[in-house]
């Protein structure tokens, strides 16, 4: 039978062989982590102050507003400056700097059972526990699983694709934390009353797919569902249509099409929030590239620094790129002394001769383009819109529908630039929308 799958879409090396194969590590203890207040809807206020001592998973940074998830220290120590610093989105935020006692203590917690648990309670643990999308929008996870009235969800949908290049962080997880990972998925059946759960898993992993199968084999309302390698097969849309078969509107939401879709990461931390007691404060992170000798995926502390990583990972090649994230999504970095953040699920590393950017040409109207975008926009005559600044026509061409998976770009034999210049455009039209309402 065909694998399921999407409209659109690209086939990018994989890239995955240098850390699929091996197991998750644990990183040292930092002696610094810089902990940003703004990881996910409206920044955190600090609830410490300088020269206070922290213990590890002690809340430092909560907020009134709906629209946001605490924050923990991710190591014992003392405050020793709350200051504003660079993120790897490529944003300013302020943060919680702790330098660490060495002693690891952490606050008391209780773990609890699924079973024991009303749908409240679970709400409540994402909530406190400071769960966002670990897949890189660090959206609060409490707001994503309260759907607006009149609205629900009957299906829940795990992504497994992991489609971005050299990204193995997820897959790891998939092979080595099985039944954790059941046991958020069912956290978030009861939490949100959705009488299925799938877990979309592209068919390349193959380990990943025979671990979750065997963790799922006595769950009636379960399904482990492979899908055709392709990229972005991990984009909420794309996973919605290719496993539901149901397509969400333009400027809709999943909740549209009746879907959650969770990230691997995310349901894992939920059901160590819910077994342990202990908010979000470590995850596993790709550090990947060419310029490394010793790629790897590692559970680290949150805060953490790249620069850390990247000398625990051996680098030892010139880097002519220093990404966040994947090669088709990521951003690029200007520095190494960045944090890890609740949505980091990748460092990778390119040498200078990977990293060369070819000179932009002219289209030729190919509409190569056209065919590979997954949402069915016309990214040639998008890019002239918003070059141009003909922001109406843009708007009418559905800009702000725009996923910038950059498929688009990776097709285009005229190397135009075409993520940028429709991220430029989408976010001119989403700041006019805003202004006129
Ligand atoms: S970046 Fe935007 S326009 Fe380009 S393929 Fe992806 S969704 Fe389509
Ligand atoms: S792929 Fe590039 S050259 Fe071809 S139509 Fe699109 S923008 Fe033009």
């Amino acid at each position: 039978m065909a694998l399921k799958t999407f409209l659109g879409g690209v086939h990018p090396a994989p890239s995955k062989g240098r850390t699929g194969d091996r197991p998750i590590v644990t990183a040292p203890l930092p002696q610094k982590v810089v902990i940003p207040l703004a990881q996910g809807g409206a920044p955190c206020e600090p609830v410490v102050k300088v020269g206070d001592m922290v213990q590890a998973g002690q809340k430092i940074g909560d907020s009134q507003a709906f629209v946001s998830a605490p924050v923990h220290a991710s190591i014992s120590g003392k405050v020793t400056a709350i200051e504003s610093v660079l993120c790897p989105t490529g944003r300013t935020s302020l943060a919680v700097v702790i330098e660490g006692d060495g002693s690891d203590t952490w606050i008391d917690s209780q773990g609890r059972s699924l079973d024991d648990l009303s749908p409240a309670d679970i709400k409540s643990i994402v909530r406190e526990a400071g769960l966002v999308g670990m897949g890189g929008a660090m959206f609060p996870t409490h707001v994503k699983i309260s759907p607006p009235p009149g609205k629900s969800f009957d299906a829940v949908i795990i992504n497994g694709a992991e489609c971005e290049p050299y990204l193995t962080c997820d897959q790891r997880l998939m092979m080595e934390e099985a039944d954790t990972i059941i046991l958020g998925l069912k956290a978030w059946l009861k939490v949100t009353g959705a009488p299925k759960g799938y877990i979309g898993i592209e068919d390349n992993k193959k380990e990943a797919i025979a671990a979750i199968k065997a963790a799922a084999a006595n769950e009636d309302n379960i399904e482990v569902v492979p899908l055709l390698t392709k990229y972005p097969q991990g984009s909420e849309k794309q996973l919605i249509f290719a496993i539901l078969g149901r397509e969400v509107p333009s400027g809709g939401l999943p909740v549209d099409a009746g879907a959650l879709v969770q990230n691997i990461g995310t349901t894992y931390a939920l059901a160590q929030a819910i077994i342990t007691g202990k908010p979000l404060v470590e995850r596993v992170v790709t550090v990947t590239g060419t310029p490394l000798k010793n790629p790897q995926n590692v559970k680290v502390r949150i805060g953490t620094l790249f620069s850390d990583l990247l000398s625990y990972c051996k680098l030892e090649g010139k880097v002519g790129k220093l990404i966040n994230g994947g090669p088709m999504m990521g951003i690029a970095q200007t520095s190494a002394e960045v944090p890890v953040m609740k949505g980091t699920s990748g460092i990778l590393l390119l040498s200078p001769e990977e990293a060369r950017v070819l000179p932009e040409r002219p289209c030729i109207r190919c509409g190569r383009c056209v065919e590979a975008c997954p949402i069915r926009l016309i990214p040639t005559l998008l890019d002239q819109y918003c070059r141009h600044e003909m922001w109406e026509q843009a708007e009418q061409g559905h800009v702000a529908d725009c996923i910038e998976c950059g498929s688009c770009a990776y097709v285009c034999p005229s190397k135009r630039h075409l993520v940028a210049s429709l991220r430029l455009g989408k976010a001119e039209v989403l700041a006019r929308r805003r202004r006129n309402k």
